[in-house]
């Protein structure tokens, strides 16, 4: 086994084995590879080992791997990025799922731009719960009115909530974070019962985010090693 397969696996493991802690079936969670700055190769070698979920932070980054990798049949697309205006085509032509939803603007032009012959896009509104030096994501009082716009709209299908807390808190402090998630997350799907992901948790804190409900762990460091951004 390479590497990239090596850690793939032992991240499956550990993703079971807290999950039979939690008394969660393994199939509730969705590993992500997070595979921002990182070389096609890499993607294509976590594919030969089965996996298939993918994010991307760049619009221009996910368009050209996701032209690149046409013939890895079956492989999803996740975009977790910020998102401009002047980039929402891109990704309505190649994402399967957009996780950092934060304005109806962006909503709007994301579901004009969606290809007819694509399925709905899979949107998670982005909620800011922790980190105040963040311009990322909605305060979490104005959920249910992005909500309801973004059900509105023919060409985006409202899948859930995603949120980045402040890293480097105390652990009680990310608790209180993924605790006031998984409550949210209950408010969203009262109104939209289909809205049941949750898209939290990182290579340093997943298994927190698994026991306030993470539907989606997004993992960079853990699969590929540590980026180089140097390298762009
Ligand atoms: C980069 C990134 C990740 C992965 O981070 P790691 O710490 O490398 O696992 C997850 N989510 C988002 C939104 C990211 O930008």
């Amino acid at each position: 086994m390479n590497n990239i397969a090596e850690q793939l696996s032992l991240a499956y493991h550990k993703i079971d084995e807290n999950c039979q802690l939690l008394s969660r079936q393994t199939d509730t969670v969705q590993l992500i590879a997070v595979s921002k700055t990182k070389p096609l190769a890499d993607i294509r070698c976590a594919f030969a080992a089965g996996h298939r979920h993918f994010a991307e932070n760049y619009p221009q980054e996910l368009a050209e791997k996701a032209r690149d990798a046409t013939d890895l049949a079956g492989l999803i697309w996740h975009f977790i990025g910020p998102l401009q205006s002047n980039k929402t085509k891109l990704v309505a032509e190649h994402a399967h799922w957009v996780h950092s939803i934060d304005r109806i603007k962006i909503a709007q032009r994301l579901s004009e731009q969606r290809p007819e012959q694509m399925p709905a896009l899979n949107v998670l509104i982005q909620i800011n719960i922790s980190d105040e030096g963040s311009k990322s994501g909605i305060a979490p009082a104005t959920m249910l009115q992005l909500a309801e716009q973004i059900a509105a709209l023919p060409q985006l299908c409202l899948k859930g909530l995603m949120a980045i807390p402040a890293p480097g808190k105390p652990e009680i402090e990310q608790q209180q974070a993924f605790a006031a998630m998984q409550a949210l997350s209950a408010s969203l799907q009262q109104h939209y019962p289909s809205a049941t992901e949750l898209s939290m948790g990182m290579s340093d804190d997943w298994p927190l985010a698994l026991r306030y409900g993470a539907t989606m762990i997004r993992l960079g460091t853990a699969i590929f090693g540590a980026r180089d951004y140097k390298k762009e």
